[in-house]
């Protein structure tokens, strides 16, 4: 895993407002503090989230992205990337590996965080369609489709330099048997990524029992990890793409 110092910039793909606060705010926080430039490209705009049944879809959508907005400025964000795809219909394919594409030769970074592109057979939550279809598509703009020159040609034709990210990193890894993580330790960030998780006001219907579960879960993927008692951590697949 390359350390803060050996990166300019990340980016952070993800299907949904909230996934980015769930998998990887703590080591945002711990990359921004390091003067890491970190983007988010938010795939769809969650407007299938929540359970207020008044609020229209439309209103929802800019909800979610307010409150994202709100959530990165907690862990030092504030470049945001939207593509406005709609929340539950994420598909692999061209017009997403297209489309997140160009975004990686924007922003032009060492590293990108996203979420498995395979399912995880022991978490359904964790493999919602739409996270796998947006993993899918990132793992495939990172290799072949941003640093080849000759795939989507009029993005170079508009400007957009191919450009080759170093690694990617899975949140919460693959689920597959024997993988090796990486646990980072966000001890020292965890209260502002539990101030990011609380932004997404329009998802939780018992905020404090969230927090309860978030601080015992990162707990625990510290203790797996190997960290001392009391410590809180994600952890990433970390894949060199070089
Ligand atoms: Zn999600």
């Amino acid at each position: 895993m390359l350390k803060s110092d050996e990166i300019e910039r990340a980016l952070v793909v993800t299907a949904h407002p909230d996934d980015v606060d769930f998998g990887a705010a703590g080591t945002v926080a711990n990359l921004t503090d390091a003067g890491v430039e970190v983007t988010y490209c938010l795939v769809t705009d969650g407007q299938a989230g929540g359970f207020d049944e008044t609020i229209s879809r439309p209103r929802m959508a800019a909800i979610r992205r307010e409150e994202q907005t709100k959530a990165a400025a907690e862990v030092g964000v504030t470049e945001l990337v939207f593509l406005g795809l709609m929340d539950g219909e994420v598909e692999f394919g061209l017009e997403l590996r297209h489309a997140i594409s160009r975004v990686i030769r924007q922003v032009r970074p060492q590293v990108v965080i996203t979420q498995s592109p395979t399912i995880n057979i022991t978490s359904v939550y964790g493999s919602h369609a739409d996270h796998v279809a947006t993993g899918e598509a990132t793992w495939a703009a990172v290799y072949p489709d941003a640093r080849n020159p000759f795939a989507f040609p009029e993005l170079l034709t508009s400007g957009y330099e191919p450009w080759a990210a170093d690694e990617i990193w899975i949140m919460f890894g693959a689920g597959h048997p024997g993988e090796t993580a990486v646990t980072v330790d966000i001890t020292d960030n965890l209260e502002r990524k539990i101030q990011a998780l609380r932004c997404h006001a329009s998802q939780h219907r018992e905020p404090d029992a969230l927090e309860t579960r978030v601080r015992a879960w990162f707990r625990e993927i510290a203790t797996e990890g190997g960290l001392d008692e009391g410590r809180s951590a994600e952890r990433f697949v970390v894949v060199d793409a070089r």
